[in-house]
């Protein structure tokens, strides 16, 4: 039967949610206080991941914590202030770096990026925006032998969940990428992921098929649930609407939503940045790579070569600290010849991660009617589609297409 559902968030992970609801026969009401895909998912660097099955909780990182200390890696950066004052969210994080967490979470991590993967393909398809899918894999770059030897961690997970991946020596990346400088020793090319060349247009196309479908779009600050009889009112900044079900999707900020109705969810926030460069006149890259001992990310994108940087532990609120990524903007230019710089000041996004690295998709535990899909860390556009699938099976009462019980709220006291 047909429900009145609001989704809180206008993400891609809310977009996708509003749209698979509609598309199950639901009246949809999607409510963002900007244009829907222009906080984190407008930056991200458009990998459609099948492969990213490694948590980044995982036994490697205890090694490799007391070289990350010293603060000096571009790939990571941090507020010693800040992580001071969320040392328990980082000592709970760190508890989850265990062989067995990894297996479980990579498991479950695979499982929901291919039920996404083919959902972004066939939804891509309807939209037609077939121009910014593209099959070329996603790579990643090492300078050296032992920076190489540092990832058997991510070759084995891969090889154990299935994904399939071809390695590549200095002469073969050079006949796959002419336009990178040839200083690598060796590539991991991740075969099966694709990607998109602008991931703003993707979810601009999603909801203009939501919209064309009858899908209703709220532009309005959420400030306030209240539990009714029977599902919920949704206090906004211009007044307040009653939804029978309500799905919480605002990435990032989902615990302030959360708290509101009684949750202590334990959100962090991973902040990243990007800058778009003019490309010059030589061999653009095929793919996204990820130099990993450069700790940086290059994105052949529609705006311009697309460079994104690792991440930043600091207030989701605290204002931009740009020396990371133009650390990773100077580093890139050493492997790629690009011209300038094309945006007046780099992006911000903030990628909301919780304790054990694994999105929290489905039902609040305490309220009937109320659905939480957040926390898709480091591949939320990879899993948007199939945490959608998830949620509408629950609200339908239907089987799931996975398992669903590693996304469970009530998997910690919250
Ligand atoms: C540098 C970088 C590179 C990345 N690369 C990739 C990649 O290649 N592949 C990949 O899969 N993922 C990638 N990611 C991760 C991915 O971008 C995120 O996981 C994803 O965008 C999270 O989407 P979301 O919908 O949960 O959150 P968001 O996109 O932040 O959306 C949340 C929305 O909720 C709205 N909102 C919040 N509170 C309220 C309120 N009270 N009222 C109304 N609206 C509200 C906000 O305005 C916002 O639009 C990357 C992230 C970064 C930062």
């Amino acid at each position: 039967m047909a429900k009145k559902i609001a989704v809180i968030g206008g993400g891609i992970v809310g977009v996708c949610s509003a749209l698979d609801l509609q598309q199950a026969g639901h009246d949809v009401t999607l409510i963002d206080r900007k244009q829907p895909g222009r906080e984190t998912s407008y930056g991200n660097a458009g990998v459609l991941s099948e492969s990213s099955v490694l948590v980044i909780n995982n036994p490697v990182l205890l090694r490799r914590l007391p070289g990350l200390m010293l603060n000096q890696s571009t790939g990571l950066r941090y507020n010693p202030l800040f992580l001071l004052k969320r040392l328990p969210w980082v000592l709970k994080f760190l508890s989850y770096c265990t062989k067995s967490h990894a297996q479980h979470a990579s498991k479950a991590l695979r499982a929901l990026m291919l039920i996404s993967i083919g959902q972004h393909k066939s939804w891509i398809n309807e939209a037609k925006v077939s121009h910014l899918l593209r099959y070329a894999g996603w790579m990643k770059l090492f300078r050296t032998q032992k920076g190489f030897d540092g990832f058997s961690a991510e070759i084995e997970t891969m090889a154990e969940t299935g994904v399939k991946f071809t390695i590549y020596d200095r002469e073969q990346i050079r006949q796959l990428e002419p336009g990178l400088a040839p200083i690598y020793e060796k590539a991991v090319l991740m075969d099966e992921t694709c990607g998109v060349s602008s991931p703003a247009e993707l979810t601009d196309a999603y909801i203009a098929m939501f919209i064309a479908a009858g899908g209703t779009v709220l532009k309005t600050d959420v400030t306030g649930l209240k539990p009714l009889d029977k599902g919920f009112d949704v206090i906004h900044a211009d007044g307040a609407l009653a939804f029978e079900e309500v799905v919480v999707a605002a990435g990032p900020w989902s615990a302030d939503v959360a708290k509101w109705v009684g949750y202590d969810v334990p959100m962090g926030w991973e902040r990243g940045y990007h800058m778009h460069l003019e490309p010059d006149d030589v061999p653009q890259l095929g793919r996204a790579a990820h130099d990993v001992e450069g700790g940086f990310a290059i994105a052949p994108m529609r705006q311009g070569v697309r460079i994104t940087s690792g991440v930043e532990l600091e207030h989701r609120d605290a204002p931009p600290n740009y020396t990371q990524i133009k650390k990773a903007v100077a580093e890139a230019r050493k492997i790629h010849k690009m011209k300038g710089e094309i945006d007046a000041e780099p992006w911000m996004g903030r990628r909301p991660t919780l304790i054990d690295s694994l999105p929290i998709v489905g039902p609040a535990p305490r309220h009937k009617g109320l659905w939480f899909n957040f926390g898709h860390q480091h591949i939320g556009l990879s899993m948007a589609p199939g945490s959608a699938k998830l949620i509408t099976s629950m609200i339908d009462g239907k089987a799931a297409p996975i398992d669903v019980s590693p996304y469970r709220a009530d998997r910690f006291p919250i």
